[in-house]
């Protein structure tokens, strides 16, 4: 490990020491990082551990959720095996983030489900969470390509498959960074008579919103309400494919152009301001 890169460097701002790890292996350009390269450069293991087997006595009620740990002493990345490849690959980055965020100095950490998810709370997951997406989403590359590509599903779905990244995580990468003015909606399916009852209407409320700069300059980065009930009858009848998305004009005080998809999951809209 060359002397800028060395664990606790409290000179080197995130952004930077993302840079340095990806040249260091030899990753800076567009494309999916590949988490064993980072792990071989830091000299720590990788070890993908059934959690829910192997440490259900050993740790408290409260780590049932545990996903990933992270061992200074015994250099050691432990990750959920339950995971989806995307959430493991993730969960590895959080840890590396972890290791080499200078203030990030104690000997285990213990990450669960919310900590590794945009709805983490505490300031290390969150801090953690965002040098995992900058490796990720390798620093700049991913915002360039993103810029040179319409705003739309179909360029969620390349961008998600280059960079072996959910679909959900890159739209909101490729939202948060872009120069327009556009926004993310992920919406939920409420738990309601729907799910025992075939003859009611399914509701699918807004989870979380997430805008560019320049939309949350303009617009309120918060949008509330139900996906229209012909949207949520389009996109869940059978299996669709986040390429095949559903294009529809909303108004909302201005006119705003509405792009409907889902990953089978969610359902979840970019919005883009008109003229
Ligand atoms: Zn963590």
């Amino acid at each position: 490990m060359n002397a800028g890169l060395a664990r606790g460097a409290p000179e080197i701002a995130p952004h930077e020491l993302v840079a340095r790890l990806l040249q260091a292996t030899d990753q800076d350009q567009p494309g999916a990082v590949d988490p064993s390269r980072l792990l071989s450069f830091m000299k720590l293991q990788f070890l993908p551990v059934d959690f829910a087997a192997s440490l259900r006595d050993v740790l408290p009620v409260a780590a049932g959720a545990a996903r990933a740990l992270l061992s200074f002493p015994d250099r050691l990345v432990a990750v959920d095996a339950a995971l989806e490849p995307e959430r493991m690959r993730f969960s590895t980055l959080h840890e590396i983030a972890h290791y080499v965020l200078p203030d990030h100095r104690h000997a285990l950490y213990l990450c669960d489900a919310e900590g590794l998810s945009s709805r983490a709370r505490l300031d290390f997951e969150v801090q953690a969470n965002r040098f995992a997406a900058d490796l990720q989403f390798k620093g700049h590359h991913f915002t360039v390509e993103s810029h040179a590509l319409p705003v739309s599903a179909a360029t969620v779905k390349a961008l998600a498959l280059k960079y072996h990244t959910s679909f959900e995580s890159t739209a909101r990468r490729l939202v948060e960074k872009h120069h327009a003015p556009v926004m993310f909606v992920v919406c939920e399916r409420q738990a309601d008579r729907s799910i025992i009852d075939a003859s009611q209407t399914p509701v699918w409320r807004v989870k979380y919103c997430c805008a560019s700069a320049s939309f949350r300059a303009r617009w309120s980065a918060r949008l509330e309400g139900e996906v229209p009930a012909e949207i949520v009858a389009a996109l869940t009848a059978g299996t669709r494919d986040v390429g095949e998305s559903i294009v529809a004009e909303v108004p909302l005080g201005g006119a705003f152009g509405f792009e409907w998809f889902t990953n089978g999951y969610a359902i979840m809209a970019l919005v883009r301001a008109r003229g």
